[in-house]
This record gives C-alpha cells, structure tokens and sequence, in this order.
C-alpha cells in the first residue's frame, strides 16, 4: 500500500485543481517559506477525516477553503482526494486502488466518498483504521510535535502505538457496546420499578 496521488482544490492556497503524482518510498515537499507544503500535509490530514480545525492549524473548520487574495476571489469549496494503491490488499476492500474524496462547503456541509460512492466519515476511518493511518494521525508528525511525542505519557505513548496497530478501533466499539449496556440496563431498572408499582 502506498499514496499514489493527492488532488487539492479549493483547498487552502491551493486554488486551482492540482494534483502531485507520488511514488513508493520517500517523496520530499521542497519550497520556500510560506509555499503551501504545510497545506499538503494538512489536506492529507483533512481527506483522511481529520476533524479538529486546531491540527489543521486553523480556527475553524472553513478555514481550509480557499479565502481569497488581492487577485483572486474565495471559493465557496475545499476538494482533496487521495488515491491509495491497495495491490496488496492492505485496506479490507476490494479494489487495487481506493479513492477516497472530502468535500467542503462554506455554509459547513462536508461530504466523503470512497471511490466515487458517497458514504460517511465513519466509513473512511473504518477503511483507513487498520492500515495504520487513521484519523487520530499518529502517522503524520508535524513541526514541533516531535518534542510532544517524546516527552508523552506512557498512557498517550500506548495510545500512539495503538492507533498504529489498528487496536483503537476495537476500544472505541468497546467503548460504544458498554454505553449501549448501561443504557439497558437504566431501562431494565425503569422496567422493574413500573413492575412493583403495578403490582
Ligand atoms: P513554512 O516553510 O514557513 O512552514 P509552508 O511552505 O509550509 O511554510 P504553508 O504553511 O503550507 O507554507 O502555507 C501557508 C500559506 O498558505 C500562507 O501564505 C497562507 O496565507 C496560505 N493559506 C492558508 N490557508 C489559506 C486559505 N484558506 N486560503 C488561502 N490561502 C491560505
């Protein structure tokens, strides 16, 4: 498995549709100061489900659309679609190649798609869960986050290893299937006080 292409449109400084071609092994984003290749590893961050305006250093979710310059007008859209080769069937879904897109309007609707099929985000994480490049992003280091990474608790360094190892996905269904227990289990109480009150 590994990142074939990223599209970019509307996304951030990236006004114009445009596309970067990856290959297997190291790919280096080179430019000068404020270039936009940040911006790259934010829209991967983002397509990929990314949720906190904060990691994709914005105040809010909008600001990834496009917002305009002295020449140019704002977008009302932000587009990124990422194609992963998945020959080796890293991905549990059949297809040698996966696309998946995120759209963004201004009004704050966002869509996903997973090669070409709306569907929704849960749908992503789930696919992108066990390959190890999950939303939580343990896999994308950014500046400054080294240090953060070095000096983590052990409870967050398990966390890190987690995510990478696919196992979060299975606490967080844990976590879901105990609230759904609980919560019967409030009704069962329910149950049996409107039984004694009856009798
Ligand atoms: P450095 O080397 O300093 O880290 P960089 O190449 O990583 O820089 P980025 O941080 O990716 O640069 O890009 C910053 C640029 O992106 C700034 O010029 C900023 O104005 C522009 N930018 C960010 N968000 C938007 C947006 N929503 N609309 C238009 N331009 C944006």
């Amino acid at each position: 498995m590994y990142l074939k292409s990223l599209t970019l449109k509307g996304f951030k400084s990236f006004a114009s549709s445009t596309t970067m071609q990856l290959e297997p092994g190291i790919t280096c984003i080179v430019g000068p100061n404020g270039s936009g290749k940040s911006n790259v590893v934010d829209a991967l961050a983002w397509v990929m489900g990314e949720q906190g305006a904060k990691s994709l250093r914005g105040g809010k979710m909008e600001d990834v659309i496009f917002a305009g310059t002295s020449g140019r007008p704002p977008l009302g859209r932000a587009e990124v679609q990422l194609t992963i080769d998945n020959s080796d069937g890293a991905l549990p879904i059949d297809y040698a190649e996966v696309t998946i897109s995120r759209t963004m309007f201004r009004n704050g609707g966002s869509e996903y798609a997973i090669n070409s099929q709306a569907c929704r985000l849960l749908d992503v994480q789930e696919l992108l869960s066990d390959s190890g490049i999950g939303r939580e992003m343990h896999v994308i280091v950014g500046q400054g986050q080294l240090d953060s990474i070095l000096h983590a608790t052990p409870e967050d360094r398990r966390g890190f290893i987690e995510e990478a190892a696919g196992v979060l996905k299975h606490r967080k269904r844990k976590e879901k299937a105990l609230r759904k227990l609980d919560a019967t289990d409030g009704n069962l109480t329910r149950l049996a006080d409107l039984l004694t009150e009856i009798r």
